[in-house]
């Protein structure tokens, strides 16, 4: 792989070539020894299994999943399984990556790992997905596991999915298993605080960058791009915590109230009518150009490749906190950094997930569970140590917090590495 600088949108949008392109901005600037930069830049473990389902009509039709463990230097591979139509080999190496990177910036015991079976939850049953679910457990079966690879909910799955996968591994293991998997129901071995925990992460690293440059959650206006798990609680907490949300959106609009939105009323509002157009307390904004708004902080948390080469010019907010995966493309980078744009890189920002999931793994394997406000206290610590981490790491390395949190990332696992003299 060679570092090209000369790239298309279309090569920006693609998330291998963006998660290839800052290993190798981040590999180049530490220095990275060439044996362990391939052994970074390769995944160690792809595997592609397909398998039959019987759908509700009887008819039988096979389904394509995949499982890929970029690395294992830190401890087992961690990482979602995605269930959607487009997904692909390419696109689940790149997360896995960004998975190990993940867990290696919040300095947790984790490897990455992704996976993905390329169906539509949208379309099929209860009865469909959970056969799917099972299915694909089984074919993956001898590459997961507490020690190995630990999946967790990503796109398309939820904690209903974590459970099936459970009761598969715990079925063939012939005792109960609940630290096989993570983002499970709480009574079946989830930990408290895991939904809110991403928001909560956003709402911490906010904070830091807040303090940093003098400011106060009342005088700083926020927008969010997305109001589902990430962007939902995110937005919730900052109300609370006293953020001017002054713009929310979404996939069919985007509402804004110049004084902040109240958070609480909306969200009841979007259960009720299963939308936020037409909210009686906002007026309705292009969600397009809701991106581009008079801010303080922008939140993107919806989906990849939003800030990229053709708009990131237009962006206004001073802080700019990641909680999706790899909203901004490679190609935006130095034109945000140009700018002077604060940028909280989504390996760190939407951090609180992972973390909180590790916490799960603990407790699971502990057999004791820990009340609400212990997990809290242990991911603000977690994330604030995080991002001091990022931040003293640009300021000495003279780099923009994402290439910084990078190459934090890679010379912790190169570091894992060496030590365990994987390569020798
Ligand atoms: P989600 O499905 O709960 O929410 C996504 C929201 O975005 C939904 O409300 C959806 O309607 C909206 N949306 C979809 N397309 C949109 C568009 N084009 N414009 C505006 N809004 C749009 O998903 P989530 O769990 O909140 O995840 C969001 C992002 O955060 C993803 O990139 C995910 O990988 C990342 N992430 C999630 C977690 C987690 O713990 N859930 C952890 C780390 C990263």
């Amino acid at each position: 792989m060679t570092l090209d600088t000369t790239v298309s949108v279309d090569q920006e949008e693609n998330p291998l070539e963006s998660a290839a392109h800052r290993f190798e901005e981040a590999a180049a600037k530490l220095g990275l020894d060439d044996g362990v930069r391939k052994v970074l830049g390769t995944a160690a473990m792809e595997l592609t299994v397909n398998f039959p389902v019987v759908l509700d009509d009887g008819r039988i039709e096979v389904f394509t999943g995949y499982r890929v463990q970029h690395s294992i230097a830190r401890g087992p591979a961690k990482g979602g399984v995605r269930f959607a139509p487009d997904v692909s080999l390419d696109e689940v190496r790149a997360l896995a990556a960004w998975m190990t990177w993940k867990c290696a910036v919040v300095n947790i015991p984790f490897g990455g790992g992704k996976g993905g079976v390329i169906c539509n939850p949208q379309i099929l049953s209860d009865g469909e997905l959970e056969r799917i679910t099972r299915r694909y457990t089984a074919e993956i079966l001898e590459f997961i596991g507490p020690e190995r690879d630990v999946p967790a909910p990503d796109m398309g799955t939820n904690e209903q999915t974590m459970a099936w996968i459970m009761d598969t591994y715990s079925m063939h293991k012939r005792h109960t298993v609940t630290a096989v998997v993570t983002g499970k129901p709480l009574d079946l071995g989830g930990s408290r605080g895991r939904s809110e925990a991403t928001g909560r992460g956003c709402l911490i690293v906010t904070n830091q960058a807040l303090a940093r440059f003098g400011m106060r959650p009342e005088s700083t206006r926020v927008v969010i791009q997305g109001f589902g798990n990430v962007g939902g609680m995110a937005a919730r907490l900052m109300a609370k915590a006293g953020y001017k949300v002054i713009s929310i959106i979404e996939y069919d609009t985007a509402v804004y109230n110049s004084d902040g939105l109240d958070i609480e009323t909306l969200a009841a509002y979007r259960t009720q009518t299963g939308s936020i157009a037409g909210f009686p307390l906002a007026q309705e904004v292009d969600r397009h150009e809701a991106l581009f708004l008079d801010c303080e902080v922008l939140l993107p948390a919806a989906k990849e490749n939003v800030i990229t080469s053709a708009n990131a010019s237009r962006v206004k907010a001073r802080i700019l906190c990641e909680g999706a995966n790899g909203p901004t493309t490679f190609g935006a980078d130095s034109i945000l950094q140009d700018k002077g744009v604060f940028v909280i890189p989504d390996i760190l920002a939407n951090a609180g997930g992972v973390t909180v999931s590790y916490f799960e793994w603990v407790q699971d394997r502990q057999g004791y569970f820990w009340n609400e406000k212990l997990v809290n206290d242990r991911l603000e610590e977690i994330m604030v140590d995080s991002f001091n981490d990022v931040t003293g790491y640009a300021a000495k390395h003279a780099v923009n917090n994402r290439t910084a949190a990078y190459m934090l990332a890679l010379d912790r696992v190169a570091f894992a590495i060496k030590l365990r003299g994987l390569y020798a």
